[in-house]
């Protein structure tokens, strides 16, 4: 199958041909390859990763103190338990991962170093063309596949986002962007100023506070923190009870998602409710004179955008050891030796770490074309968040805001399984969604709404991405306890889908 004597095929200037080709290898993609292998037995398949390794976003980010954000019993797979505490490294998630690549035999499927950079469909061949450049030689090689399984992920992996600041060049110091950290970056005894108060800023300070001579966290406007003890009691109780390490991920799998649910119900039903009880925590952990009401008190709803988690509350001890503190104030400019704010203050700074988010990337930055005529994304209209009008044999693994990626890339990968089998019953060679007669005056609207989820990477690349319609079928719903029951439960003969 994908082997060395594919290689050599491509080398000499062939287009090697797989039943599936994924793009990607972080955990959807590696996610996606397992359940073809299980589900979908016999199809060949290949993951082009443009990357030297799996993982996607666990390597790209080398910042210190780089750690998930959600627990591993939710964000790890399905089908294999996690044994660790609920938040991880990005090397327990690597090593977790390739536990997964190994005990399924998937690497012989994966080539790295892979840069994928043109996707052409023909509906006279149905096929895809891929066209990709390797690292490692810089040759270019083709592929053709009749399913394209989009595990890209949502942003730029080769450089971050950073806004820009008047005075920038003339800063004396180092500004770095965590996505692309230097290995050489020598932070012990410096000023350390970290721009942004997201889960990034949230991992990095107290990673890096007992080294620096201090660490600011410079926020325009604060953010809502939970914070609890990386560890599940749950867990805990049932491997003191020597139960099965399967039956414990499922249980305490479940227990998270009901609790995640009640939580996530409660900030839409009383949002004032929750706003001050996670303040109310905020102000236990860093005490009765620390002003929680400039630094820890957003305007926004609770869970309008991600909830940055801190175990075992370490951002905090940091702040109350004097290490770390939080400035709430706008950058009017940068100077020579560090910020201007708005208010007048200088803040001074050694280094400016820029925890300013992500450049979204739709179809990761791929040139498509459908029968000769450029995609335009923007003007389709997604299939629930999955696949999308007038595009053939793709879908895309688009994750969760409130609950974990994985769960997501699981129920995905179900349906991209299912969706093939189906294909191969009905000898049907191209799948393609469409909207209905009864979709025909549907209001097409942005891909999610702001009112529901407001990050900036989000609001500045909306237009870029797919319309959403008003029925659950044409909208990624951000809901995975509807979806759990809904995706699988898709009539694959619904007239949204058009086979040929
Ligand atoms: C720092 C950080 C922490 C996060 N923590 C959490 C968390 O705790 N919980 C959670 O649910 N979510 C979290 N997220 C969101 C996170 O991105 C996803 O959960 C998940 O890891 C995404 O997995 P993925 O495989 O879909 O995409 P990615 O991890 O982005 O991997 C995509 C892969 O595709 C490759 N690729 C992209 N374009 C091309 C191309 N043109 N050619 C070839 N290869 C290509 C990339 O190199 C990459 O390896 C976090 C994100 C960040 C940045």
């Amino acid at each position: 199958m994908n082997d060395a004597a594919g290689h050599a095929e491509n080398a000499s200037g062939q287009t090697e041909h797989f039943d599936v080709l994924i793009v990607g290898a972080g955990i959807s993609g590696v996610g996606g390859a397992y359940h073809l292998t299980k589900q979908c037995p016999g199809t060949r398949f290949v993951v082009l990763e443009s990357q030297h390794s799996f993982g996607g976003t666990w390597i790209t980010h080398r910042y210190p103190g780089i750690r998930s954000d959600s627990d591993l019993h939710t964000f790890g797979y399905r089908f294999k338990p996690w044994r660790g505490a609920p938040i991880a490294t990005a090397a327990q998630i690597l090593s977790y991962m390739g536990e997964v690549i190994d005990e399924n035999d998937l690497a012989r499927h994966i080539r790295y170093r892979h840069q994928i950079s043109r996707a052409s469909w023909s509906s006279s061949a149905n096929l895809w063309t891929i066209t990709a450049t390797r690292a490692d030689t810089g040759e270019t090689v083709h592929f053709t596949a009749n399913f394209l399984w989009m595990c890209q992920g949502y942003y730029r992996h080769s450089e971050g986002y950073t806004p820009h600041w008047d005075g920038m060049d003339a800063f004396k110091g180092r500004i770095v962007h965590p996505q692309t950290w230097p290995k050489d970056l020598d932070y012990r005894g410096k000023n350390v100023v970290v721009i942004g108060s997201g889960a990034t800023a949230a991992t990095l300070i107290p990673a890096i506070a007992a080294e620096c001579g201090h660490v600011t966290m410079l926020q325009r406007s604060p953010t809502y923190f939970r914070s609890a003890r990386n560890a599940n009691d749950l867990a805990d109780m049932l491997r003191e009870l020597e139960i099965d390490e399967v039956w414990i991920h499922e249980i305490v799998r479940r227990k998270i998602l009901h609790d995640q649910d009640a939580f996530t119900r409660r900030t839409f039903e009383q949002p004032d409710a929750v706003k001050q009880e996670l303040i109310a925590a905020v102000r236990d952990l860093l005490g009765p004179d620390y002003d929680v009401e400039t630094h820890f008190t957003p305007t926004y709803r609770p869970w309008r955008q991600r909830l940055a988690f801190v175990p075992d509350g370490d951002l905090f001890q940091g702040i109350r050891s004097g290490k770390a503190s939080v400035v709430t104030d706008e950058i009017e400019r940068f100077t020579e030796t560090g910020i201007l704010l708005r208010s007048g203050t200088l803040l001074e700074a050694d280094i400016i770490v820029t925890a300013t988010g992500f450049h979204l990337s739709v179809l990761g930055d791929i040139d498509f074309t459908i029968d000769g005529r450029k995609l335009e994304f923007a003007d389709t209209v997604t299939y629930r968040g999955m696949m999308f009008t007038g595009v053939p044999n793709l879908a895309w693994v688009f994750g969760y805001f409130r609950a974990s990626w994985t769960l997501r890339a699981d129920l995905v990968a179900d349906f991209v399984c299912r969706l093939l089998n189906h294909m191969q019953q009905k000898g049907a060679r191209r799948v393609t969604v469409a909207l209905r007669p009864e979709d025909k005056d549907m209001k097409l609207l942005p891909w999610i709404d702001p009112e529901n989820f407001n990050a900036g990477y989000m609001l500045r690349g909306m237009h870029l991405l797919p319309k959403r319609g008003d029925k659950p079928e044409w909208q990624h719903t951000q809901d995975y306890w509807s979806e759990k029951d809904q995706i699988p439960a898709t009539d694959l003969d619904d007239k949204a889908f058009v086979y040929a």
